[in-house]
């Protein structure tokens, strides 16, 4: 395909330094006899799965956990050499995928227990043990019955997880009990690590910690715990060009279904990003974006590919065609588009990320993004 080469009109910058050091703030809240892992599934979280890899790998982790073969076998060709965990791929089907790549299953059923016991080579797994998410894992009963079969004596797991339900909401009395199921397992296998917290559980105190934890969402600078005064840097910009400027009078319908009307002689421009990129459709007629220090709302539906925006009150001189307007940053997180959107913090991410061009700051490496995933 011929494609023309020239600079993104919707941009997501991602600031690789605010990962790492987000890493940071997590390994010193969990203190050093606390592993953290780096979560880094569905493209890390639409950041890009290499190069995010790449960064956090430069800050000291050594530990990624990915959704699925596909993901795992990509960081293998690039050269990703640290341990890798895969949080469900079908380890009894695809064994020897694991084996010839060095890749860590995390063993979610009774069929995958068995493939690893009847295996020639000692094989290093990771058990998930389900304690009130209803989705993956070996339920409580079954991690007792296997244990009186002995199973786990030949071959034990070298970190036996979980996952919490509830951990945003620190008084929710789901975490209690999924803290002293979980315990109850731990104490029978007594693992080299047993790991339940994810990003939320960091702040729910020591107590969640256990060996390990597992944390997406904070190291891409989500502070879905609204923990206060926040301590996680935030990660992305978003930008997107103005391609176009009119007046519009008053009393004008704005978009699709017409859900906006101007309430007096008004100018509108007209922004090149829209839900094709990620934007959710649902913060229409509820967010702002900044230019030049001004604040500017949306206004009317968020079309394919476009939003308007009400710059009445911007300097002309300021704003025009080819002017980029900022959607995200410091004043206006990817939590609080969420919080407008009525979305979680994460979607929006991951949509953004698989939509928009990205960007990478601070990168002490070739980006891996740079070839496939530039304008055109
Ligand atoms: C996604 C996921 C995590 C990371 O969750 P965050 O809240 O983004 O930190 C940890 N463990 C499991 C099993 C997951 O599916």
């Amino acid at each position: 395909m011929l494609s023309l080469v020239r600079p993104a009109d919707v941009v997501l910058e991602i600031n690789l330094g605010a990962i790492q050091a987000n890493f940071q703030t997590v390994s010193t809240q969990v203190g050093p006899q606390v592993k953290v892992a780096a979560v880094i599934k569905s493209d890390a979280y639409g950041l890009g799965l290499v190069d995010i890899a790449k960064a956090l790998i430069d800050a000291g982790c050594d530990l990624l956990f990915v959704a699925n073969l596909d993901e795992a076998l990509l960081l293998r060709s690039s050269r990703i050499g640290v341990a890798i965990a895969v949080f469900r791929d079908e380890f009894d089907r695809y064994g020897r995928w694991y084996r010839s790549h060095r890749l860590i299953p995390v063993v979610n059923n009774c069929g995958e227990l068995h493939a690893i016991n009847i295996a020639d080579k000692a094989q290093t797994y990771f058990l998930n043990v389900e304690t009130g998410f209803s989705r993956f894992g070996l339920s409580c009963d079954d991690v007792r019955r296997r244990y009186l079969l002995r199973t786990f004596e030949k071959h034990r797991p070298s970190i036996v997880l979980s996952h919490l339900a509830c951990s945003e909401h620190f008084g929710d009395a789901t975490n209690k009990l999924q803290r002293d199921r979980f315990q109850a397992v731990y104490d029978l296998l007594n693992p080299t690590r047993g790991s339940l917290a994810a990003s939320a559980g960091v702040w729910l105190g020591k107590s969640y910690h256990f060996d390990m934890v597992r944390v997406g969402s904070a190291l891409y600078g989500i502070n879905n715990a609204r923990v206060q005064p926040n301590p996680l840097q935030s990660v992305v910009k978003l930008r997107a060009k103005i391609l176009d400027v009119h007046n519009v009078p008053r009393g004008e319908a704005v978009g699709y279904g017409a859900t906006f009307r101007t309430v007096r002689n008004s100018r509108v421009a007209i922004a090149g990003i829209g839900y094709k990129h990620g934007l959710p459709w649902t913060c229409a007629n509820n967010i702002s974006v900044r230019i030049a220090g001004h604040s500017a709302p949306l206004i009317g539906r968020i079309c394919m590919e476009y939003i308007m925006i009400d710059i009445t009150d911007v300097p002309e001189v300021v704003c025009g065609p080819g002017t980029f307007v900022e959607l995200l940053g410091k004043d206006f997180t990817v939590d609080d588009l969420a919080a407008a959107a009525g979305i979680s913090p994460q979607e929006a991410l991951t949509r953004l990320g698989a939509g928009c061009t990205r960007q990478y700051l601070n990168a002490s490496f070739p980006s891996a993004a740079s070839l496939t995933n530039r304008a055109v």
